[in-house]
């Protein structure tokens, strides 16, 4: 933002509508934090994956089975067949759905994850088993899968607990082929096709019981260290994720502080300044004078530049401190360019504006800042004779506000760095040359902080525009998708 742009005192925000004016002080937008901890998502967005990975593999099974039937003469009984993958279908619904309402009302905590992820694994393990026994026991070696499960243990809990799930199934695994083997459980037969009936032969038993067993070990011990690697390299960027937001956190206040000591005493050089310049304190000449004015310039130029880092500050640590309500875009926009229509006279810019009614909720005194810093913008960098258009429309979720100019144009290397801190481009600064490179960081902020998105389209000596979308409020558009659940 310029000198001569902050030198202007801003439009009044628009007024709130009434229809919700004083709604609650909450953060405009943002997404909720689900996750303290960087870990914690990467393991809550795992489980939420193998309930995805479950449809799968139960329609596979159900696939499977007819292949098996019809394909190739495995005539295993259909219905507890078919029941037991339809229970697998329940519970992983059921785990769907309190996955989902533990995301939706931020309750997802690091037992939460285990918690459901021990559930999980205890039900696909009880499953396979007894697929295992209506299938054909010992007989079918697609009981490989039983190595998934463990897969998913030993990437998800500790390895004690791990290790805890293949001696569960190797248990189990043990309990079906014995039990058939002494007849506690009648053997399913399943035909040649898949394997010769070897239920009945103790050494077979124990070489599938073993080396299954083994098997499910191996996967944990592997899976395991694999991932306690993967989890420590995990915590080390954690870690570093949480100094540099501290580093972040303290430069900000560093930023806030000083611009808040250091307003008050230029403030009041500004006034001295002012009162010697007047003649209060006596008369001085007509080069004294011109010196001091151009000495109170500068200094209200410094002023402005520390309000500019202040607020930009404020906007970056805090945007949730901003106090919301219902906010009028097309009102903001009408009377910004009221306001700056003297300003566009002056330099013989035609300013001209088409709204729409949309509302937004927002901080009125941000939008309006928003809106009048994009204008100015447009005025500053339009040469004499040009024009700046202002439009507003919106569709069913978002409003779309254009600011149009026929201006000096942004090269394209300089079009990705405008809205870094202090950045001007050259014609910019040739053009106007007291602006502070701050107007458009604040301008982002602000955007983001509504839950909007900032785009630039621009051509050297053609023009400029800015395209700024924000989020419609609730009332005037469908209400909000609620958040998916990361899969
Ligand atoms: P300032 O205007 O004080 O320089 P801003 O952060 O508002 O700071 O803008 C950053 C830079 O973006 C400007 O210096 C200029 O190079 C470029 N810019 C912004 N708006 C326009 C525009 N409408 N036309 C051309 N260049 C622009």
């Amino acid at each position: 933002m310029s000198a001569e742009r902050a030198s202007r005192s801003s439009p009044e925000p628009p007024e709130a509508d009434s229809a919700s004016a004083g709604s609650p002080v909450t953060a405009p937008h943002g997404p909720p934090q689900h996750f303290p901890h960087l870990t914690d998502r990467e393991l809550f967005e795992r489980l939420g994956w193998f309930i995805s990975i479950r449809w799968f593999a139960g329609a596979a099974a159900l696939l499977l089975v007819l292949f098996g039937w019809y394909g190739f003469g495995v005539h295993i009984p259909p219905q507890p067949v078919v029941l037991t993958i339809f229970v697998l279908f329940l519970y992983n619904a059921l785990f769907l759905l309190l996955v989902t309402d533990a995301y939706r009302r931020e309750r997802v905590s690091r037992r939460f994850i285990i918690g459901n992820a021990n559930a999980q694994i205890i039900c696909d393990l009880v499953t396979l088993a007894a697929l295992l026994h209506l299938t054909g026991g010992v007989e079918n070696y697609f009981f490989i899968f039983f190595i998934c499960p463990m897969v998913v243990a030993g990437e998800l809990l500790s390895a004690r607990n791990a290790y805890a799930h293949a001696a569960l199934g190797a248990l189990l695994i043990h309990a079906v082929a014995w039990s058939e083997y002494h007849g506690l459980l009648s053997h399913v037969p399943v035909g040649a096709a898949i394997g010769a009936e070897t239920y009945h032969s103790w050494i077979a038993v124990t070489k599938f019981t073993v080396a299954l067993s083994l098997l499910l070990f191996a996967v944990v011990f592997l899976e395991s260290s694999i991932a306690s690697r993967l989890r420590q390299r995990e915590e080390e960027l954690e870690d570093a994720h949480d100094q540099l937001r501290e580093l972040e956190q303290s430069k900000s206040f560093f930023m806030r502080k000083t611009s808040h000591e250091l307003r008050a005493p230029l403030n009041a050089v500004v006034t001295l300044l002012q009162t010697i310049e007047t003649g209060a304190l006596g008369q001085c000449d007509h080069r004294i004078q011109e010196r001091l004015a151009r000495a109170r310039q500068r200094t209200v130029a410094l002023t402005r530049l520390i309000e500019e880092l202040h607020r930009y500050a404020m906007l970056r640590d805090q945007p949730g401190s901003l106090p919301t309500e219902r906010v009028s875009l097309a009102d903001a926009v009408v009377q910004s360019v009221r306001f700056y229509a003297p300003m566009a006279e002056d330099k013989g810019l035609r300013l001209r504006s088409e709204t729409e009614p949309a509302s937004v909720q927002g901080n009125p005194e941000a939008i309006t800042e928003l809106v009048g810093n994009l204008i100015i913008n447009a005025i500053q960098y339009t040469p004499e004779g040009g024009r700046v258009d202002v439009r507003l429309h919106s569709n069913e979720t978002v409003a779309r506000l254009e600011v149009c100019d026929s201006g000096i144009g942004i090269a394209p290397e300089a079009v990705d760095r405008i809205f870094d801190e202090f950045y001007r481009a050259e014609n910019a600064k040739r053009l106007f040359f007291s602006g502070t490179g701050m107007g458009l960081p604040i301008v982002r902020r602000i955007v983001r902080a509504h839950g909007g998105t900032i785009d630039v389209r621009s051509a050297v000596a053609h023009g400029t525009t800015f395209i700024v979308t924000l989020p419609l409020c609730a009332t005037d558009n469908a209400l909000p998708a609620s958040p998916a659940i990361p899969s």
